[in-house]
């Protein structure tokens, strides 16, 4: 096992240098253990690491040597609450909650973007009602809303999404194990250089609401979507049988069922890695 691993970091090492010839012929004497022996003196001195430059000015308070993600004003009057912290995009505007949303002007688009996640979650048959047993609880959900737009700003895709609040999920009763693989950066570059070596084609594909694919093998209850209560069946709970987003057992559920899948169409993997082959 130890063997095959370490195969693996000297070939990852050869791909990369296809990349980063300079940089690894330096390091590349030590013969795939790095970092690893005891010669601490010999090695050259550790770059500094990337902090603000003497004469950077801070956006906030205009003063010189810090920068504004660790200016002490700045951090007080966030903590006070006199300055807000700007999000990246201009995601601020989205409604926070489902009220807010549908309060908002745009309240009929949001109500067709969760009409459409509910459909999802009713094609995949996510859930059944049923009465909630007496000594469960059950997990709390959120609508999740956001707005997508093109280069020019105008919005083109309103989405909503319902995210369960993992958080409050117990361990050994709501899940289990949570682990699953992710793939590295690092797979993704020997393939993207093996690929580009012999010239082969690469398909990129994205599963869409992936997480609705997985099955949940816990008893895990939820209680209804707010707006979507089935006014039939108002005081029951659904009964979850696939994953949805925030669960904590989610990506491990779809990546079971993945692999399940994608072992059927006759690919296999090695050593559980999240790397598929075909001979
Ligand atoms: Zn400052």
């Amino acid at each position: 096992m130890l063997k095959a691993a370490e195969i693996e970091i000297k070939k990852e090492h050869q791909v990369l240098m296809v990349n980063k010839t300079t940089s690894f012929k330096k390091q590349g004497k030590s013969k795939g253990k790095f970092k690893k022996g005891g010669k601490k003196a010999a090695t050259p001195p550790m770059k500094p690491k990337n902090g603000p430059k003497p004469d950077a000015e801070c956006y906030y308070c205009k003063e010189k040597g810090h920068w504004k993600r660790n200016c002490s004003k700045y951090l007080a009057d966030l903590k006070s609450g006199l300055v807000k912290k700007k999000k990246e995009d201009n995601n601020d505007e989205d409604p926070a909650t489902y009220e807010e949303a549908m309060m908002s002007p745009d309240s009929n688009k949001w109500q067709e973007a969760m009409k459409s996640e509910m459909g999802s979650m009713y094609d995949n048959k996510v859930w059944t009602l049923v009465d909630l047993p007496d000594s469960r609880k059950a997990v709390e959900n959120k609508w999740i809303f956001k707005r997508k737009t093109d280069a020019d700003g105008n919005i083109t895709v309103y989405k909503a999404r319902l995210v369960a609040k993992g958080f409050r999920q117990i361990q050994g009763v709501d899940y289990d194990e949570t682990f699953s693989p992710v793939a590295k950066l690092k797979s993704v570059r020997i393939l993207l250089a093996i690929a580009a070596f012999f010239d082969y084609e690469i398909w990129q594909m994205d599963v869409k609401t992936a997480f609705l694919n997985g099955d949940i093998e816990e008893e895990l209850y939820m209680v209804q979507p707010k707006g979507f209560v089935d006014p039939k069946n108002a005081d029951k709970v659904c009964k979850l049988q696939r994953s949805i987003y925030g669960l904590k057992q989610a990506s491990r559920s779809w990546n079971r069922r993945f692999d399940k899948v994608i072992k059927d169409f006759g690919l296999y993997s090695v050593m559980e890695r999240p790397v598929f082959t075909r001979k």
